[in-house]
């Protein structure tokens, strides 16, 4: 018997997706060629971008005013909240689905002509066999290319009580890593995971290519040992590669795979707990607005990944004191087109002619 719903691709997009259809009463199935690997990635998010449905236990943290270092400090007036990463996928239950161990190899849409037609879209699996379903939605990610720019970072969790700074940075830009003043750029991420650990990872925002991992750990262990914290090599460590394009916005797709992705920051997680429900019901995300927001974000992109290195904190300096709505939109509102255009505008005008040049030039290329 075929579902009302398959989603191909249990991160997540794909499990939030199907625990919101199976809260609406509708039939899932679900496959994804691991469905029970545990995820081991810290998720974070703006507190305002969640739906109220995400419980608050799935919370490891959150912070009321996350600081950010630029070529000064400046405080954020927006809660951010980082997940415990099991309870997240614990709480985006799929019970009630059914679980398919597989690979889809191609989803097929309806067809009413030819002697095997269907007039459902359905999956083929790796196993071989087709599979029907009322509708289907690609969550199965992005995977890597060569031409995609992608994100990278190397954390490392120590005991709070090494960390002399209080606070959690959502990013700092000093220049203590090791790097040159020309290398492409780094920054420090650092969030509390509970009350006695924290989050310390060295950071390429975007790069075609980005940074390589083992190079930001160098600079991680340059930057911890200027500020007093020396490494043991035991430290859990997290490894993040992305990419922060590919994605198509189209009905059928969801997630990164549905360019959930904010190609200006990875961000994607938020927006897939906070579209979950849309899709889940078979309503769009996708109007035109979105698609305007989604090309300006695009531009936010070509325009990080042409900043010189030396110009990516002056960037962020005119981009954090932009006020809080502003900022919010251009971070999180992806369907609010005057809201993005007004914040792009509002940080392009409070930026320095030079790099304002640089970006008319870099973004006016095909
Ligand atoms: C370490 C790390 C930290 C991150 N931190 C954050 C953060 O703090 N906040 C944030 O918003 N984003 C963050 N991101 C970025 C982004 O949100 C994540 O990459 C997120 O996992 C994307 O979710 P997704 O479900 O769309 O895709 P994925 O997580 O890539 O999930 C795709 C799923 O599809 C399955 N799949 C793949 N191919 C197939 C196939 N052929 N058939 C069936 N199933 C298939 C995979 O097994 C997987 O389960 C982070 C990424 C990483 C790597």
């Amino acid at each position: 018997m075929s579902s009302d719903l398959i989603v191909c691709g249990a991160g997540p997009a794909g499990r939030a997706l199907a625990h919101r259809a199976l809260a609406q009463g509708q039939s899932v199935t679900v496959i994804d060629p691991r469905p029970e690997f545990r995820w081991t990635a810290t998720y974070a998010a703006w507190a305002d971008e969640l739906p109220e449905w995400v419980p608050s236990h799935t919370f490891a943290a959150t912070v009321e005013r996350p600081a950010v270092w630029t070529t000064r400090r400046i405080e954020l007036d927006r809660e951010y909240v980082v997940f415990d990463t099991a309870a997240l996928q614990d709480s985006l239950d799929p019970t009630g689905a059914t679980i398919i161990t597989d690979r889809v190899v191609d989803i097929v849409p309806p067809s009413r002509s030819g002697s095997h037609a269907l007039d459902m879209p359905s999956v083929r699996l790796a196993s071989g066999s087709m599979l029907p379903g009322g509708r289907v939605i690609d969550a199965r990610g992005i995977p890597r290319s060569p031409g995609l720019a992608e994100q990278t970072a190397y954390g490392v969790v120590i005991d709070r009580a090494q960390w002399a700074e209080p606070e959690t940075l959502f990013m700092d830009w000093r220049s203590d890593n090791g790097a040159d003043s020309v290398e492409p750029r780094s920054f420090l991420y650092a969030v509390p995971l509970s009350d006695n650990t924290i989050l310390l990872e060295e950071t390429c925002l975007a790069g075609r290519p980005a940074l390589d991992t083992q190079l930001l750990r160098d600079r991680l262990a340059h930057r911890l040992r200027s500020r007093g914290i020396t490494l043991t090599g035991t430290e859990r460590i997290e490894r993040v590669r992305f990419p922060l394009e590919g994605g198509a916005p189209r009905p059928g797709s969801f997630g990164a795979a549905g360019a959930l992705t904010h190609p200006a920051t990875g961000y994607s997680v938020a927006a897939a707990l906070h579209t979950a429900d849309t899709v889940a019901a078979g309503d769009g995300i996708w109007p035109s607005s979105a698609r305007a927001v989604y090309r300006l974000r695009q531009a936010g992109l070509q325009a990080l990944l042409s900043l010189p290195p030396q110009d990516l904190p002056l960037f962020f300096d005119a981009f954090f004191v932009l006020s809080p709505a502003r900022q919010r939109a251009y971070l999180s509102a992806r369907d609010d087109l005057p809201g993005t255009a007004a914040a792009m505008s509002a940080l392009f005008a409070a930026l320095p002619w030079r790099i304002r040049r640089g970006l008319v030039t870099s973004i006016m290329r095909p």
